[in-house]
């Protein structure tokens, strides 16, 4: 667990987050292919642009499931470029639960949570590590 060690006890800068839209499609597209069971992956950032989600990371040993334990902590790669977690909620609601905000606590910085209805609406929002709802902008 020397990952979780290394996180800094200050909070964290207050900073605008951003997705871009190419990005988001293929979440909510793996989110609703995945529907009834669940799509979880990591989110990376743009090298240059850090603040800028652009591509999904899936974990190795990660699978779509019904249980929230789809990611396993363990495996998380100590990349710097790796700032958080995306998962589908077949529910369709997109907030998180008791073991979500666990995972959000133990790692990363911005987490989204894709609500996916049986009619395959999707809604997504993006929270911090202590569950707060984030303003996370596409672009
Ligand atoms: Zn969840």
């Amino acid at each position: 667990m020397g990952l979780f060690g290394r996180r800094p006890k200050t909070p964290p800068v207050a900073r605008q987050w951003y997705i871009t839209k190419r990005c988001l499609e293929l979440i909510v597209a793996s989110s609703r292919s995945s529907y009834p069971k669940e799509f979880g992956a990591l989110l990376r950032v743009d090298e240059e642009e850090k603040s800028t989600i652009t591509e999904v990371v899936l974990l190795p040993g990660t699978i779509s499931g019904n249980s929230h334990a789809i990611f396993k902590l363990y495996m998380l790669p100590i990349d710097y470029s790796v700032v958080g977690t995306v998962h589908s909620h077949p529910s369709s609601i997109a907030r998180p639960s008791e073991a979500d905000l666990d995972l959000f606590g133990h790692f990363g910085r911005v987490h989204l949570i894709v609500g996916v209805s049986a009619m395959g609406q999707a809604s997504w929002r993006a929270y911090d590590h202590e569950g707060r709802v984030l303003d996370v902008r596409v672009k």
